[in-house]
């Protein structure tokens, strides 16, 4: 395998306190529109980058406080405990484990791949400029995130 220089991409909460690296690059990214994203980034959607959980290093996983907020299973958010902004939220388990994380919380100079699709868009607070297809209502927002992930990160 060739070395990607761009790597690891770099990140960090608001604050800082809680940085982190990826070691490999980020080809799955999505924006979700439900009301747990919402409040959980205060911001009127989420845009996150989907990472292998084993590519993904916390530095200062102490600083961070994981909560689940409601099913699906084994889905915690991270939040900062010095700002309490989003770091990371965790899905699923063993090899299946997955890191979502938004995308202002890497470095401006960070290579990431663009949103492919918008989810639970019938929750939306703000209309998306762009025509990116769009999945309204749990099963169907579940499924696009699944199939993501399923053909590969
Ligand atoms: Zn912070
Ligand atoms: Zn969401």
């Amino acid at each position: 395998m060739l070395a990607d220089t761009s790597l690891p991409l770099r990140g960090a909460c608001q604050c800082g306190a809680c940085s982190f690296e990826v070691q490999a690059s980020l080809k799955a990214r999505f924006r979700c529109h439900c009301l747990i994203c919402q409040a959980f980034n205060d911001k009127p959607f989420a845009d996150v980058v989907v990472a292998r959980a084993r590519h993904v290093v916390l530095k200062n996983a102490g600083n961070i406080s994981f909560r689940k907020y409601r099913p699906p299973p084994n889905f915690n958010r991270g939040l900062c405990r010095a700002c309490g902004k989003p770091v990371v939220e965790v899905a699923g388990i063993g090899p299946f484990k997955v890191m979502f994380i938004p995308a202002s919380n890497f470095e401006a100079d960070a290579r990431l791949t663009p949103p492919r699709f918008d989810i639970f868009y019938h929750r939306r607070v703000q209309d998306m400029p762009d025509s990116l297809p769009r999945y309204s209502g749990y099963l169907a927002s579940e499924l696009a995130v699944g199939r993501l992930i399923m053909g590969g990160l």
